[in-house]
């Protein structure tokens, strides 16, 4: 079959490997979609320590089962699905009792050394369904299945900032993460929505998805137009999805004192900075002082993105902004490193 290897930053190459074969317990599934992932990108522009060299990336993917092993109970071939690839090492307490999601050693297909999604078709070790494997929705295209994934890792955030009905939020940062994130606050109701970013198109579908009011960050002083909206106190949750320290930054600057600061963004860049400082021009933005709540919050809520997106309130025509063919996945990933033209870039093998 055909896969995208990754052999490094900006080494891509697509090249013809063996398809594993299905196992007992595993699933072969044939791409249909494959989303890049923020993710995806850190080690495409720099060495990435999680990322082996040699397999093939790629985590967000839906398509069709075309063959299950012998011991598969609930997976079907001909099942649309999303799924998870991940491989247990059958000899940890949990794996001993067959409750492989628990392992605590398990591969994790694109990252840890187990092929990914950027392929013809991926093999699943596991196939068991509701937990590495989910039936899309009639109503759900295979781009709507790739989709589940980063929209759970806005939701997930949301989870974690607890939101309030009469909250203020700002979240920093557009992408297909923060554009779930809106998606999620708007879907429980809270009293403002706004966000920023640098790009029209991103701004257009947090539009589209319930941001009532929307920054354009080249255009306008962040900042002070957050403050200007909540009478000057800050924003009960500002949600960094943006990744720079300026942003990370000016999220203590603008949320509200005793407020919540969800921080979601993978860094590429280190920077200093002094909690218990105010900045120059700036009182009040002392994390310490201000008593700012921070709360980090990478982690997954698929059944929490596969719920808004089943229901209609994510669909792939709002954030999915091109679609390549596998053998164009280097043009690929350029187009989701364009962070002004791009929002969610798939593969279509
Ligand atoms: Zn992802
Ligand atoms: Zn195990």
């Amino acid at each position: 079959m055909k896969a995208a290897i990754y052999y490094g930053p900006y080494n891509l190459k697509v090249e013809d490997i063996k398809l594993h074969e299905v196992g007992d317990l595993g699933a072969i599934v044939k791409i249909r979609a494959s989303g890049i992932c923020g993710s995806d990108l850190h080690p495409y522009k720099q060495k990435w320590e999680r990322y082996s060299t040699g397999i093939v990336i790629g985590h967000e993917y839906a398509g069709d089962v075309v063959e299950v092993g012998s011991k598969v109970k609930d997976v079907k071939v001909g099942d649309r699905v999303f799924a998870k690839a991940m491989l247990p090492c059958f000899e940890c307490d949990f794996c001993k009792k067959e409750d492989y999601m628990h392992c605590r050693s398990a591969k994790s297909g694109g990252v840890w050394g187990l092929h990914g999604g950027f392929a013809e078709y991926i093999w699943l070790p596991i196939a068991m369904l509701d937990k590495t494997v989910f039936r899309l929705a009639n109503t759900m295209s295979y781009q709507d299945g790739a989709l589940v994934e980063p929209i759970g890792v806005g939701t997930y955030v949301v989870n974690r900032a607890e939101p309030a009905h009469s909250d203020t939020v700002i979240v920093l940062g557009a992408g297909i993460i923060g554009l779930g994130a809106i998606a999620k606050f708007k879907d429980l109701g809270v009293s403002k929505l706004m966000t920023s970013d640098i790009s029209e198109k991103r701004l257009k579908a947090a539009r589209e998805l319930g941001a009532d009011i929307l920054i354009d960050a080249t255009k306008e002083d962040v900042i002070k137009r957050v403050m200007q909206e909540t009478s000057g106190k800050g924003a009960d949750i500002v949600v960094e999805a943006a990744g720079k320290p300026a942003t990370f930054l000016q999220a203590i600057d603008m949320v509200r004192p005793d407020g919540k600061m969800a921080v979601v963004a993978t860094y590429e860049e280190s920077f200093d900075f002094n909690p218990s400082l105010a900045r120059p021009g700036m009182p009040m933005t002392s994390l310490v002082r201000k008593g700012v709540r921070l709360i980090g919050c990478l982690g997954g809520d698929w059944a929490g993105g596969f719920d808004l997106i089943k229901r209609g309130k994510v669909k792939d025509k709002q954030v999915v902004s091109h679609v390549f063919p596998l053998d164009k996945i280097v043009a690929a990933f350029e187009m989701q490193m364009n962070a002004r033209e791009s929002i969610k870039v798939m593969i279509e093998p």
